[in-house]
C-alpha cells in the first residue's frame, strides 16, 4: 500500500470497495480514516475531545542557570564555598548588588 495520498482505508462491504475519501483523513489505530469512518463514528460515539495536556510547569527546570549562578555567588560570598580571594571579593560585590 503506497501512501503518497492519504485516503480512508475502510472496506465498505456493501459497495465492495474501499472508502478512499481524502478529505480530513487522519491516522487511527485501525488505519487511515475519513471523518465519517473514525473508530468513534463507527461505534456511534462522539469524537474524543482534546484533553488539557501536561500542566504548564511540568517540564520547567527548578533551578535555571542564572539562578544557580546566583546561589553559587551567595555561597562563595558567605564563605561556605571555598574560592580564591579575588573570586570571593567578586562574589561579595555581586551579591551586594542583589
Ligand atoms: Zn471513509
Amino acid at each position: 500500500m503506497d501512501e503518497q495520498m492519504p485516503e480512508c482505508s475502510l472496506w465498505l462491504g456493501d459497495e465492495r470497495a474501499y472508502c478512499r475519501a481524502v478529505v480530513g483523513v487522519r491516522r487511527y489505530l485501525p488505519g487511515l480514516r475519513c471523518p465519517l469512518h473514525t473508530p468513534a463514528a463507527l461505534a456511534g460515539q462522539p469524537e474524543p475531545q482534546t484533553g488539557p495536556g501536561w500542566p504548564a510547569g511540568a517540564w520547567t527546570t527548578p533551578s535555571p542557570q542564572s539562578a544557580s549562578a546566583l546561589f553559587d555567588a551567595r555561597a562563595v560570598a558567605s564563605g561556605k564555598r571555598r574560592a580564591a580571594a579575588h573570586t570571593y571579593r567578586a562574589a561579595q560585590q555581586a551579591v551586594a548588588r542583589h
